[in-house]
């Protein structure tokens, strides 16, 4: 799968989502028909082994001793290298 960079669109109503865009682009939104306009860029920043974006609910600790707030999703640490445990549900 090719990384590819989220953005943050935001509609009129100050609805917002998540997704792959091209900024300068148009995207309309297929539930409430508004017009979305690109705000900003998600982190991490493509290219990156993480689809989830950079916010709390999505981080955890490594375990070691850097205590760096890594991506659920990953299966190594990107700071120390460390093998990390599987997330529990
Ligand atoms: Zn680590």
């Amino acid at each position: 799968m090719p990384a590819r960079q989220k953005y943050r669109l935001r509609g009129r109503s100050d609805r917002e989502i998540l997704r792959e865009a091209e900024p300068g682009k148009r995207y309309v939104d297929r539930d409430s028909g508004e017009e979305m306009r690109v705000v900003g860029a998600v982190l991490p920043l493509a290219p990156s082994p993480s689809d989830l974006p950079y916010t709390v609910e999505n981080l955890r600790l490594c375990g070691c001793s850097l205590e760096q707030l890594v991506q659920k999703d990953l299966n190594d640490c990107p700071h120390c290298g460390r093998r990390l445990p599987a997330v529990e549900r």
